[in-house]
């Protein structure tokens, strides 16, 4: 095993083991790292991300390890505020797929296997931050007064998700959603299944 290289102490909200609830990687099992704190404050926002618990890298790799799961998924708040090269290299190393979900308002580092952008900002911020960026899948909340969004960065996979009302579906932003996706059929229509299935 490689030396790892000392890094600051990460700010990690909860580790948790569930499986995606979304996008091209649903039904997937994944250990989620929720990182600590956001630098957007979206209306809708339903995530707490402020409390933490400081650890190193090795205790972050120790804890997910208790997992018997290849794949990582850090999410947040905002992922980018904390996750370095440093960090998804030791996880690359450990064996991990590590995957990203992010605002789209950091450019990611190095290292990173599967990118998932859910913008909460004017499409040109995420395409100047991703320039060069491979992105998977981008991934867009839409509620009924919201048309197709024009990004100006190319993904291999774009998804329009229905805006929930707190963890009940909302049926008007659901069949918007629907109308929209067979209008534009580059898109496709992603709900946030683990908010049916009542997991994480
Ligand atoms: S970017 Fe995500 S975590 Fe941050 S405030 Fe918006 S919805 Fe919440």
């Amino acid at each position: 095993m490689k030396p790892m290289i000392p890094t600051p102490k990460l700010r990690v909200n909860e580790i948790f083991y569930s499986l995606q609830g979304e996008g091209a990687r649903k039904g997937s099992a994944n250990i989620f790292v929720r990182l600590a704190h956001c630098n957007l404050t979206c209306g809708y926002c339903d995530t707490e991300f402020e409390s933490y618990r400081e650890l190193s890298l090795e205790e972050l790799l120790s804890e997910c390890g208790r997992y018997k799961c290849p794949n990582v998924v850090f999410t947040g708040g905002e992922p980018l505020l904390q996750l370095t090269e440093d960090v998804a290299t030791a996880f690359k190393d450990a064996g991990y797929f590590v995957a990203l979900e992010t605002n789209g308002s950091e450019r990611p580092p190095k290292g990173i296997d599967y990118v998932a952008v859910s913008p909460k900002v004017a499409e040109h911020v995420v395409s100047q931050k991703f320039e060069g960026v491979h992105i998977h899948e981008l991934r867009y909340v839409r509620n009924r007064s919201q048309g197709i969004p024009r990004p100006m960065v190319r993904a291999d996979h774009y998804f329009l998700s229905p805006e929930f009302n707190g963890e009940f579906p909302d049926r008007e932003n659901i069949e918007h959603c629907i109308r929209l996706v067979k209008e534009h059929p580059e898109w496709s229509l992603s709900v946030q299944e683990h908010k049916l299935l009542n997991i994480r």
